[in-house]
């Protein structure tokens, strides 16, 4: 057996998609066996991550119905990025590729096709690149690519417009186990792990049913998160601005003794006023960017599991 591909689907309350997500993500697989590219034994995982509505019920009888239709039940809601490593680390023994994507589809599911021909030809790690954004709202749009900018300027290198639809190796896979950081950053991860890759680009489409789950709020989080987790730019820089500080400091005491050797040393009340002010702001914004990074740390050193995988549902040929 050679050539099994696994797609990992992370599932948060998607009743409404999944009817034909899976139904298109089948054909996918079918025609790509067909096609004489994959084993027979590749599988589609829906990773059920603790929604609140029929999901579980709905993958459970997907998997009874066809067993090309895999299931692993979280034992509660963990978000995104954790689902998504339980669904990879799941399957990596099971797999010799596997492909994450979103369950609404917005990813188009043919780049699958050119994703599989860059792994045969060699590749370990296959990025998923949205060429334009022409479906999102203008906000969404906005927001997103703010995101990757805002990102890339604290130090935290992504590949700019790629998501988590990529191609990853068993041995991609297995590097990615070596990482056992709670606060996961996956596409800031992926690219430590190094072997030879490439980019496929795709369009990005519209969701077909239901809502984001990444309201503006959510994404911000992800960003603050995204960039505390891969680097300590924000630690260089409060450093760097402090250094800038001290030099107006002295600039200031120069001046201040050459006012008081003029006389004139009841004025400034303004300027003392700015200080105090700007100052108290620096210091309190300074103490949150270095607890956010303590923070990390306590999370980090309790190393919590990161999932807890309920069951798994797979029928292995
Ligand atoms: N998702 C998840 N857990 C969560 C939130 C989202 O597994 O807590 C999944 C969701 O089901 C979807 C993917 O993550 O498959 C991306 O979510 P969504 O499409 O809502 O985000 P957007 O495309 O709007 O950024
Ligand atoms: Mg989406």
């Amino acid at each position: 057996m050679e050539n099994i591909l696994y797609l990992v689907i992370p599932c948060y309350n998607e009743e409404e998609v999944l009817p034909e997500t899976s139904k298109r993500l089948k054909e996918k697989i079918t025609s790509l066996v067909e096609a004489g590219k994959i084993d027979r034994a590749s599988r589609i995982v829906f990773v059920n991550d603790g929604s609140r509505d029929k999901t579980w019920e709905i993958i459970r009888s997907l998997h009874e119905q066809d067993p090309v239709f895999s299931g692993i039940n979280l034992s509660r809601n963990r978000g995104h990025q954790n689902a998504l490593l339980a669904g990879l680390m799941t399957v990596k023994d099971h797999a010799d590729m596997v492909i994450s994507m979103d369950a609404d589809l917005q990813d188009d599911i043919d780049a699958v096709d050119a994703m599989v021909d860059k792994y045969l030809e060699g590749k370990d790690i296959v990025y998923g690149v949205r060429s334009s954004r022409t479906k999102d709202t203008f906000f969404k749009k906005a927001t997103a690519e703010g995101f990757y900018k805002l990102m890339n300027a604290m130090g935290a290198n992504t590949v700019f417009n790629h998501a988590d639809y990529r191609l990853m190796s068993k041995r991609a896979l297995e590097g990615l186990a070596e990482f056992g950081e709670v606060n996961l950053f996956l596409r800031g991860v992926v690219p430590m792990i190094g072997y030879p890759w490439d980019v496929v680009y795709y369009e990005r489409g519209e969701r077909f049913a239901g809502e984001s789950k990444y309201p503006l709020g959510k994404m911000l989080a992800f960003a603050v998160e995204g960039i505390t987790s891969l680097s300590i730019k924000p630690i260089r820089m409060i450093t760097g601005l402090g250094f800038f500080i001290f030099f107006v400091s002295i600039v200031m005491l120069i001046y201040s003794f050459i006012r008081h050797f003029m006389g004139e040393t009841i004025v400034g009340w303004t300027t003392l006023m700015v200080s105090v002010w700007a100052i108290g702001g620096l210091i309190l914004l300074s103490l949150g960017v270095v607890g956010e990074y303590i923070g990390k740390i306590y999370l980090e050193t309790k190393a919590r599991p990161r999932f807890i995988v309920e069951q798994f549902l797979n029928t292995e040929d």
